[in-house]
């Protein structure tokens, strides 16, 4: 029997996450949503782990919603005392259409001029291409979808299954078209990536030719995390409609594990970034950077060095090595001079006086600096 959808409204005390600076993934510093629960359901979500979902029933998440009513004025004071930076808001599921809540909320940053990041599993964000596009005319808006399999690749219908109260991916990568149309910086959220339904070649490259062929620029990847209650839900979604994957994933998960045993994800990260080169689309989200930063340069160094870490996680390089690029790269997202300035009064000198840029890394960032990088022109 299906199950009623029952919504609460509340108010909360807060409603701005705020980080040290932006990371490394989505570009976002902030965060801040309206609702709590998910009407999408989809049964793979980690929103299920008890630190998200402290109920009883883990799929109360899917069927009890909490609109917080007063979320975008409490936007409104939270952003009026902090530095502008991208923000990681809105909510697409069915509640919206009800509450509205996500395009107040998108109001209240276009109104205070920061930047926006939403990422959907439903086309339902169209509704509020207007707004999207004012905001990303003073100081930039990234749509992204999630996206796990493509139509036509070997288990999309099981994939489908999985989401089934979520809007088909065809409407999804229809939406991104949109987007993209109307100038606004869009890609796929191919996260999580199913061990044995989504990891084919098939799959990966259908998600990327798909995102690449709708005006998406890049395609964000990341594998499937598995803990407590979120764990034995889906366990208990595969022992009563696909028993075969029970026992796989059993061995993949052990009791305790957060991330499949064998590590495999280097080498799927390795493929995607293969297909999307051969689609000329990337494997990372590029940095928005709103109009007239001063600080472009930094964020666009920040970038870079952001790049390269990525690349040495996917070829396994030495940890000691990529958490001095990951450290080097905070340091200048902190830096409160332009750059290019202490490069042009101070030379090497001047990079290497940046807290955690050693000299190897202050010739790194020289080279990012030099005039025929990419990040220069
Ligand atoms: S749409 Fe996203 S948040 Fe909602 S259930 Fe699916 S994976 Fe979870």
């Amino acid at each position: 029997m299906s199950r009623r959808t029952q919504f609460v409204s509340y108010q909360p005390k807060t409603i701005l996450n705020k980080g040290q600076r932006a990371d490394h993934w989505f570009w976002t510093r902030y965060s801040a949503y309206p609702y709590t629960g998910c009407q999408h359901g989809c049964e793979f979500c980690y929103c299920r782990e008890r630190k998200y979902c402290p109920r009883d029933d883990p799929n109360d998440f899917a069927y009890v919603i909490k609109a917080k009513e007063n979320a975008p004025q409490l936007l409104r004071r939270a952003l009026a005392r902090v530095p502008v930076d991208m923000i990681f808001t809105g909510d697409y599921q069915p509640a919206e259409r009800k509450f509205t809540l996500s395009r107040q909320m998108l109001e209240v940053c276009c109104d205070l001029g920061f930047p926006v990041f939403v990422l959907s599993r439903s086309p339902l964000v169209l509704r509020d291409l207007d707004l999207l596009q004012a905001i990303n005319e003073r100081s930039r808006a990234v749509v992204a979808f999630s996206v796990i399999a493509a139509p036509g690749s070997p288990h999309y219908e099981r994939v489908c299954q999985m989401e089934r109260l979520a809007p088909p991916a065809e409407k999804r990568f229809a939406a991104m078209e949109q987007l993209a149309q109307a100038g606004i910086q869009t890609g796929i959220c191919f996260m999580p990536i199913l061990p044995g339904l989504c990891d084919d070649n098939a799959n990966l490259g259908n998600v990327v030719r798909w995102t690449a062929d709708h005006g998406g620029q890049f395609v964000l990847a990341s594998g499937l995390t598995l803990a407590d209650q979120q764990r034995d839900f889906f366990f208990g979604v595969l022992r009563e409609r696909f028993p075969d994957l029970l026992g796989p994933y059993k061995k993949l998960y052990p009791e305790g594990s957060y991330a499949p045993a064998g590590g495999s994800w280097p080498k799927i990260g390795l493929r995607i970034r293969e297909f999307c080169s051969q689609a000329g689309i990337a494997d990372r989200m590029p940095r928005p950077i709103i109009p007239g930063e001063k600080r472009a340069l930094n964020k666009r160094v920040v970038e870079a060095l952001a790049n390269q870490v990525y690349a040495m996680e996917l070829h396994r390089e030495a940890s000691q090595r990529i958490w001095a690029y990951r450290k080097a790269a905070w340091a200048i997202e902190d830096l409160e001079q332009e750059i290019g300035l202490v490069y042009r009064t101070m030379g090497l000198r001047g990079l290497q006086s940046i807290r955690d840029v050693g000299p190897g890394l202050a010739a790194e960032v020289e080279k990012l600096l030099c005039p025929s990088y990419p990040i220069s022109k």
